[in-house]
């Protein structure tokens, strides 16, 4: 069984230093049907489910992240986000892949723009790992891939004649895939748009790759400034010393972090858990900014809460925990414009 004591084994096979290496992490992500059955154990490494699943959705978790929890526990909060599950692939009839229809609103391939005064720029589709909860499955059908020069030439094209646009988000995928260098070229082409104030990293490296967070990245956003950091924690356990101190990193070299969870059935859903993820976020600085509510995307249903549950919770948050880590509850609905704040009628 591979639990932590199997990993530390592990950990003394590698390399002196291997394990504190983002590229060797990134390398050597577990992402193959028999990787996966390995991981689960003989019976499940043939059970056709699971392998159907892959067939629909890839999956890939990094050595760090698989090292936090046992990949057979079935219950396990951070097995949930990783660990694809046959229930992904049960969705119900209607539920749709872009169901905020950000394909639509995509004037030039790799740009997406809901809103006027900043868009979002989906840099690559590859992740460290790849979380099984995420709105953007549907980029997961095509091969790993990131933006050519020219593909991002035209969005920058696209950007320098669209005044209005004051906020670029990087996402993705996830931007920190792409090297130290291309990152920088991708930033400076898109800074030196004038009336571009803001960047923003859309990232959950901290989370599942911290060793990514590395000082020379964080001079390269610095050199960019303002930056924001936005990343995803969604579990107390996920804030471990190595998630701190990248943290740190980025908050030493001026760049805020905020963080957006998911509201997860199993993972997050309880009051304890959430209130202890908050506490944990603000002691390292962190400031908790969105409670989202997952997005109707097809392939992610049975990690839905009802919305009366979740704002039963933040309604026994602010009763309890200070008001300094306490993020907006906020859903996207399909058909609006925006993110609706979803407040306890006790609130209004
Ligand atoms: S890191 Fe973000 S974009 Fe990548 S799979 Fe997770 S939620 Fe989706």
């Amino acid at each position: 069984m591979l639990t932590k004591k199997t990993t530390s084994r592990q950990r003394t096979r590698i390399a002196p230093g291997q394990w504190d290496d983002w590229r060797w992490q990134f390398r050597n992500r577990h992402r193959t049907p028999d990787g996966l059955g390995e991981l689960l154990g003989a019976e499940t490494a043939q059970a056709n489910p699971l392998r159907r699943v892959l067939g629909v959705y890839r999956w890939a978790v990094t050595p760090y992240y698989l090292s936090l929890f046992d990949p057979r526990d079935e219950a396990d909060p951070l097995r949930l986000q990783c660990i694809p599950d046959e229930r992904e692939i049960t969705f119900s009839a209607g539920s749709s892949e872009d169901p905020l229809e950000e394909d639509t609103h995509s004037p030039v391939p790799g740009l997406i723009r809901r809103y006027r005064d900043r868009c979002l720029v989906t840099v690559t589709n590859r992740c460290a790992v790849y979380c099984r909860h995420c709105n953007r499955k549907r980029l997961w059908h095509r091969e790993e891939y990131a933006l050519s020069d020219i593909e991002i030439e035209a969005i920058a094209r696209h950007i320098a004649k669209t005044p209005s646009i004051r906020e670029i988000i990087f996402s993705g995928g996830d931007p920190l895939t792409l090297s130290d260098a291309r990152l920088e070229r991708i930033l400076a082409r898109l800074r030196a748009i004038p009336h571009v104030e803001i960047l923003r990293i859309g990232s959950r490296m901290p989370v599942v790759l911290p060793m990514r967070v590395t000082e020379r990245l964080c001079s390269t956003l610095r050199r960019y400034r303002p930056v924001w950091f936005l990343t995803q924690f969604n579990h107390p356990r996920e804030i471990t010393r190595e998630a701190a101190q990248a943290c740190e990193r980025l908050l030493t070299a001026g760049i805020p972090i905020l963080n957006q969870s998911v509201l997860l059935r199993g993972v997050n859903d309880d009051f304890r858990t959430m209130q202890d993820l908050l506490h944990g976020l603000e002691r390292i600085c962190v400031k908790p900014y969105y409670l989202f509510q997952c997005d109707p995307v097809r392939g992610t249903d049975h990690f839905r809460v009802e919305i009366w549950e979740g704002m039963r919770m933040m309604e026994k948050l602010w009763k309890t925990t200070s008001g300094l880590c306490i993020p907006r509850y906020v859903a996207d609905m399909p058909g609006t414009k925006g993110k609706v704040p979803l407040q306890p009628v006790s609130f209004l």
